[in-house]
Parts: structure tokens; C-alpha cells; sequence
């Protein structure tokens, strides 16, 4: 039964701490007091009501979806309120979509590929929304994946829409609010999204718990440790692509090819029961891209009759749930003020074992009860 199989599924494993481990950088908000135009754009936004928004994404209107992707990346409580009043208005007609997410290390190709696909696929008249999780800016609080002059044809396509990621925050919270705008761009009618990430850690099971279909870029002739590809992303990809398999790469990466197919058949059968097929292309030439397209289309056939289609996007819903309240409760406990205080004090007396880690941990844990019990009196 796929139902039963879902209990194995990657993200509900409990070795797999994936989105909790980065702790990141206190989220900024998206909107700067200090700039006049930012003030003067935020008072413009303010101007729209939740239904004014939600009109406009479902006519397509590409400003106000924009406006509103911003109110989700905001970390102010006045832009999540309205944020979330969107969402849920915008849910009903979310869904009606194909997900794919692509992975690979910085220079795989990744953009080149997206600029490629993505063309291909709105030639057919079908709307695409690349979006994309980016881990280094937490190290950076710059986004490699914003850079504008990436994706030059994709990002001036009327059937295009590019959303870089969110620019700085955990990577839960980051993905959370890619997850979100992807309620969005459906109901603005993108009924492709392609989500990127870098192939370096745990974005990838972030990116794996929102698609249907999980590609990887490689590259012939680097070894996987070069590549910095952990046997982990090896085992979520549905397919992996040998990019750059052009000029006097050909060769080299039909080999690959070989030897990824034959790296793939010792790992257990994914739940899909798709075998994960590894095919080679030249992003750059544009050739292997329609070979890559009809892969995903039998794919895509083969789990909507097993329906592990619909159950993976369950499962997803679920793991998504859980994954927001517990940024909700990190957040609330860490960013409290006086907690923080507390948990100096308990970390250096726990260093100089004057209490034992439990007896701290148990303590703070009962100060934030305290904490939340004053706030609710407050309230009533
Ligand atoms: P990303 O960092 O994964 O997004 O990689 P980019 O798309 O920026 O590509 C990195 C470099 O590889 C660029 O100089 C591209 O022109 C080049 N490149 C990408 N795809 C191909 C390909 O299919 N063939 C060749 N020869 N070069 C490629």
C-alpha cells in the first residue's frame, strides 16, 4: 500500500532533522524604515484590501502577486496578517500545478538549464514561476539566486515569472515562505513551478518536501565529492541530468550516465515505484531538453495512477504544517528578550557545571511558560 510506504517517506524519517538544525539570522524586514522609496512602496501597498489582492492574483495581475510575495517575506506582524488572510483566500484555487524541484552545486548549470526548460515550456504556452530556496544567504544575506541578470530571455518572457529567494532568515523560515508563494503564483495561474537550490545540504530536503518531481544536475568527470553531493540528494532525485554534455563532453558524459545508473540501482526502490532515470543534456546547446520534458511527463503519469502523486502532496501538507508551528514556537522562544537573557546565564553556568544541562534547559523551559501565561492575562 503507497499509504503504508508514506511511513519511510524521506521527510517523516527521524534521522532526517533536515530543517531544524540552521538556526540563521534574525529575519530583516523586507520593507527598510530608513529608504523613502521602500516607505513610499509600503504606503502604496498598504492602499490595497486582502480581497484587492486576491482579485488581482486571480486575474493574474503580476504587481499586485509580486506585492503580495513580499507581504509573505516580510517579517513584520502587520504584513503576515495580511499575508495569510491571502493565502488562505488563494488556496482554493492553488494546487492545479506541476512542482519540480532542481538541484546542483554552483556552476552544475542550474540557470542555464531553467532558462532552457523554461522556454521550452512557455513556447507551449504554458506559465512558469521559477522560485528558488537559497542557503548562502544566510552565510551572505546576499542571494546568489537573485541576481538579476541571470535568466536574461526567461526574465522578460510574458509567460515567465522569476521570484527570488527570500534574502535572509532560517532556512525553515526561508522555505516556508517559498512554500507559501507557491500557493500564490498557482492561483495567479502559473501552472508550472520550477523551485531552485544549490546542491550543498539541507535545502534540498526543504525543496523535496514542496515538489513532485526532485531533478539533479551533475557534471561528467567530477568526481561525487567534488561535487559536493551527498548520497542523501542522490536517493530523493527522480532523475539526474549530466549537464554540459556538448563538444568534447559528449563522451564523457554518456559514461557518467553509465556509472549514475549503475550508483542508482543500489539504492532501494523510491516509494514512487518510478525507477530514477539519469539522462544527459547540454543546457547550453539546448539539446536533451524535450527528452528531459517527456521524462517528466511519464513521471508525472505513472504516479497520478499509482495516486503517490496525491499522497506525497498530503504528506507534504502535513510535514508543512508541523514545520510551521515549530518555526513558530523557535522563534517565539528565541527571540524573546528576556529568555535569551536566561539562556546566557543557564549556558554559562552549564559550562562551569554549576547545573546540569536538563535542570537548565527544564528551567527556561518553565520561565517561557510563565512568560506566555502573563502575556494570555494580558490579553483577556
Ligand atoms: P549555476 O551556478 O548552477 O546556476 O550555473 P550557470 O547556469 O550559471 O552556469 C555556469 C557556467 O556553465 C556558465 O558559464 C554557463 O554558460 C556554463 N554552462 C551552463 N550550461 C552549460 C552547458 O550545457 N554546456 C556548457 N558548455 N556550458 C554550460
Amino acid at each position: 500500500m503507497i499509504g503504508d510506504q508514506f511511513h519511510f517517506h524521506i521527510e517523516n524519517d527521524p534521522k532526517y532533522s533536515g530543517l531544524n538544525v540552521n538556526q540563521g539570522i534574525e529575519p530583516l524586514p523586507s520593507v527598510s524604515e530608513d529608504s523613502v522609496s521602500q516607505f513610499l512602496k509600503n504606503k502604496k501597498k498598504r492602499a490595497y484590501t486582502v480581497e484587492q489582492y486576491v482579485d488581482g492574483i486571480l486575474n493574474g495581475d503580476i504587481t499586485m502577486l509580486s506585492q503580495a510575495v513580499t507581504l509573505v517575506e516580510s517579517s513584520k506582524p502587520q504584513h503576515q496578517e495580511i499575508a495569510q488572510e491571502i493565502i488562505m483566500k488563494c488556496l482554493p484555487f492553488s494546487g492545479n500545478s506541476v512542482r519540480i524541484g532542481i538541484t546542483g552545486v554552483p556552476g552544475v548549470g542550474k540557470s542555464t538549464f531553467i532558462e532552457a526548460m523554461g522556454k521550452y515550456i512557455t513556447a507551449q504556452g504554458k506559465k512558469l514561476a521559477v522560485l528558488a530556496i537559497d542557503p548562502s544567504s544566510e552565510r551572505t544575506k546576499g542571494s546568489i539566486l537573485g541576481d538579476k541578470t541571470r535568466m536574461e530571455d526567461l526574465s522578460v518572457d510574458p509567460n515567465a515569472y522569476i521570484r527570488p529567494s527570500p534574502s535572509a532568515g532560517s532556512l525553515g523560515g526561508v522555505a516556508r515562505k517559498t512554500r507559501e508563494t507557491i500557493v500564490l503564483c498557482e492561483a495567479a495561474g502559473f501552472n508550472h513551478i520550477f523551485i531552485e537550490t544549490v546542491g550543498v545540504g539541507q535545502s534540498e530536503t526543504a525543496v523535496h518536501s514542496m515538489v513532485d518531481f526532485f531533478l539533479l544536475l551533475m557534471l561528467a568527470g567530477a568526481g561525487d565529492e567534488l561535487q559536493g553531493i551527498k548520497r542523501g540528494i542522490m536517493e530523493m532525485a527522480d532523475a539526474i541530468t549530466i549537464n554540459k554534455a556538448d563538444g568534447n563532453n559528449i563522451e564523457k558524459a554518456g559514461l557518467a550516465r553509465v556509472q549514475y545508473m549503475n550508483a542508482l540501482h543500489l539504492f532501494p526502490a523510491p516509494d514512487s515505484g518510478w525507477t530514477p532515470k539519469v539522462l544527459t543534456c547540454s543546457a547550453y546547446k539546448k539539446t536533451g531538453i524535450n527528452e528531459i520534458w517527456q521524462m517528466i511527463d511519464e513521471y508525472l503519469i505513472h504516479v497520478k495512477n499509482n495516486l503517490y502523486f496525491q499522497n506525497r502532496r498530503n504528506q507534504q501538507s502535513k510535514f508543512w504544517m508541523y514545520e510551521t508551528i515549530n518555526e513558530y514556537l523557535r522563534n517565539d522562544f528565541y527571540q524573546d528578550e528576556q529568555i535569551i537573557r536566561l539562556m546566557e546565564e543557564s549556558e554559562s553556568k552549564v559550562l562551569k557545571e554549576e547545573i546540569s544541562s536538563f535542570a537548565a534547559a527544564k528551567k527556561l523551559l518553565e520561565f517561557y511558560d510563565r512568560i506566555r501565561n502573563n502575556k494570555n492575562k494580558h490579553l483577556k
